[in-house]
């Protein structure tokens, strides 16, 4: 069985909707233009871009100035926006008001890995990474699911960092998101964003030879999870007054940024990611119980075995043919609030402000 994660977690969000939506299909097509929803497009390609073109021998170039990166930033949005709309009038028309907001937003984002790239040992080494396997060195994001049988989760992952301690190459995987993304055990444990610590796992667990030479690995080193960690911009409108320099702005900014997700409770691997050991760079997570992100190893090879359990129980619901509308509630939040089957559907159960 082959699924996205996005399939995933509308089953596991409602099943109704997910059968409405990808067995009978009966969501609209998307009409092709950029608006506020294509943001995340941008800044994925934004910064995939950017950190590509930002390598030297290797590593995150720490030459880089602050305006060369401007001006990388802007070739590549202007880039963007040319293979959007061709048209110069069309476009500045359309887009310079929307463009320069997601501009400020990229560079907020920009700046602030530049300045932890100045303080890790880990060097970022893929970027936009295929997990369907059509490239051989890297393996399919395949799990069993504990009955003999197995998923394949397609996707994507934004960026693959990596750091090698004698024999050992320790990865952290990274997703960019817009919005308000935070790690969350409890989500983990009922088969949401379980997507990135799949992904990490899966690099992780290779016997891909290929992976290992490219990643430096000897044969007798090990790869070894060093975290998932999600990259959240979610800029709000920052009111200064005139007298606030645009470092100070660009601090504030700086602190709507949020990273977050399971790190491997190891000093020295923590130090590498982060020399300071700044909580702004290790991130957090996001629980009734703590906010503690840091693992012990055997609590990665738990996780990693308590999400192959998860899958292959969503994976037997699905076959099943379970496709009641039974919407998965949480505080303040119903997948109803912006269901489109909403006027048809008896089941809905909006949340309250959606009442
Ligand atoms: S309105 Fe709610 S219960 Fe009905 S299909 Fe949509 S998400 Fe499911």
């Amino acid at each position: 069985m082959a699924l996205s994660q996005s399939k995933l977690e509308s089953y596991i969000l409602c099943p109704f909707k997910y059968y409405c939506d990808y067995v009978l299909k009966l969501r609209e097509s998307a009409r092709a233009d950029f608006s506020y929803s294509s943001v995340g497009v941008f800044i994925h390609y934004v910064m995939e871009n950017f950190m590509r073109r930002s390598m030297s021998e290797g590593k995150f170039d720490p030459e880089l100035t602050e305006e060369q990166a401007i001006a990388l930033a802007d070739t590549i949005i202007e880039e963007y926006a040319v293979r959007l709309i061709p048209s110069d009038d069309e476009r500045k028309n359309r887009m310079t008001f929307l463009l320069e907001r997601l501009r400020r937003i990229a560079l907020v984002l920009i700046y602030n890995i530049i300045e932890e790239f100045h303080h890790s040992l880990f060097r970022p080494s893929f970027f936009e990474l295929n997990m369907d396997g059509s490239d051989p060195a890297i393996s399919a994001a395949t799990f069993g699911t504990g009955d003999g049988n197995s998923i394949k989760l397609r996707g994507i992952v934004d960026r693959v960092d990596l750091f090698r301690r004698g024999n050992d190459i320790y990865v952290r995987v990274v997703d960019y998101k817009t919005g308000n993304k935070v790690y969350s055990p409890e989500d983990i444990a009922e088969g949401m964003g379980l997507q990135l610590l799949l992904y990490l796992f899966v690099l992780c667990n290779t016997q891909n030879k290929k992976f290992r030479r490219t990643v430096g690995c000897p044969e007798d080193g090990n790869i070894y999870p060093a975290g998932a960690m999600y990259l959240s911009a979610n800029l709000p409108v920052i009111t200064v007054d005139e007298h606030i320099s645009p470092d100070e702005i660009r601090r504030r900014a700086a602190e709507s940024l949020k990273r977050s997700g399971p790190l491997l409770d190891d000093e020295q691997v923590l130090r590498a990611m982060n020399d300071k050991l700044d909580p702004n760079f290790l991130g957090t997570a996001k629980s009734s119980r703590s906010t503690d992100n840091k693992l012990k190893p055997e609590e990665f090879d738990q996780l990693c075995s308590d999400i192959e359990k998860t899958l292959g129980s969503v994976r037997n619901t699905m076959l099943s043919g379970e496709a009641s509308a039974k919407p998965r509630q949480k505080k303040g939040f119903s997948p109803c609030d912006y269901c489109d089957y909403r006027a048809v559907c008896r089941s809905a159960k909006p949340s309250k402000k959606h009442k």
